[in-house]
């Protein structure tokens, strides 16, 4: 039996509909009875990136099956302000985002990365280790089981960065050059005479604070590379989003 329903998106969520339903209300004929959550994905909207459903103003939940007529009204997700209780958030990155986990973990935050994943690698690790799994490939995100995703709207790293930044809340975990950018591994304070004979002359004489990731054995110190990433992160927690 046919049935037509009156969707309206937020403006983020409609930009992923084809492009006759980008404008407004629409209306939508299909034949009955599927939930809301399937009838979604098949306009191309992931269900990772589904908030509140309102019906006729009510919330509704993913599996709500639809009445004929219904007016649904369909919200990007947002998550809470993290309180003390809010576990941080870990990440799983699909191939090709090597630039945002670099971003991530020059941050502090754990991201997880490899660029030969299969997706069902991506969605087993995202689910045994409650990862959020970040990628561009909006199939991916629409794998049943996955409940944790975020579909980056951008091919620019840094706007991806902002992205998961505003969206998680990300700036109340920051703890910048605190994590190994070669292996996410949290990276352990080093004096310096421990590594005397690795440094070159110029970090020997310069530098005095030095840290070492414990499993890949990689030495960090606060070079030139420093003032430019600690003026990045000024700008994110300032929110000049157009600067970076
Ligand atoms: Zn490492």
């Amino acid at each position: 039996m046919w049935k037509t329903i009156f969707f309206s998106f937020d403006p983020t969520l409609a930009q992923l509909l084809p492009s006759a339903y980008r404008q407004g209300t629409f209306e939508f004929r299909y034949r009955g009875p599927q939930s809301v959550k399937h009838l979604i994905e098949s306009l191309g909207i992931p269900h990772t990136e589904i908030g509140n459903i309102l019906c006729d103003g009510k919330p509704v939940t993913l599996d709500y099956l639809p009445q004929d007529g219904d007016p649904l009204q369909v919200h990007l997700i947002r998550y809470p302000e993290p309180t003390s209780d809010t576990p941080e958030p870990r990440f799983i990155l699909d191939n090709h985002l090597g630039r945002l986990t670099a971003h991530l973990r020059m941050l502090g935050l754990d991201a997880m990365y490899r660029n030969d994943f299969q997706d069902s690698e991506l969605i087993r690790c995202a689910l045994s280790e409650g990862r959020i799994l970040l990628t561009r490939d909006r199939r991916l995100l629409m794998h049943k089981s996955l409940q944790q995703g975020c579909l980056l709207y951008s091919l620019d790293p840094l706007a991806q960065l902002y992205q998961v930044v505003e969206r998680y809340h990300l700036l109340h975990w920051i703890r910048p050059f605190q994590r190994c950018m070669r292996c996410n591994h949290p990276l352990q304070p080093v004096p310096k005479e421990a590594i005397l004979d690795r440094l070159l002359p110029l970090t020997r004489l310069y530098y005095d604070e030095f840290s070492r990731c414990p499993a890949c054995d990689q030495i960090y110190w606060k070079g030139s590379h420093y003032e430019r990433m600690e003026r990045f992160i000024r700008q994110l927690q300032r929110g000049e989003k157009d600067m970076l």
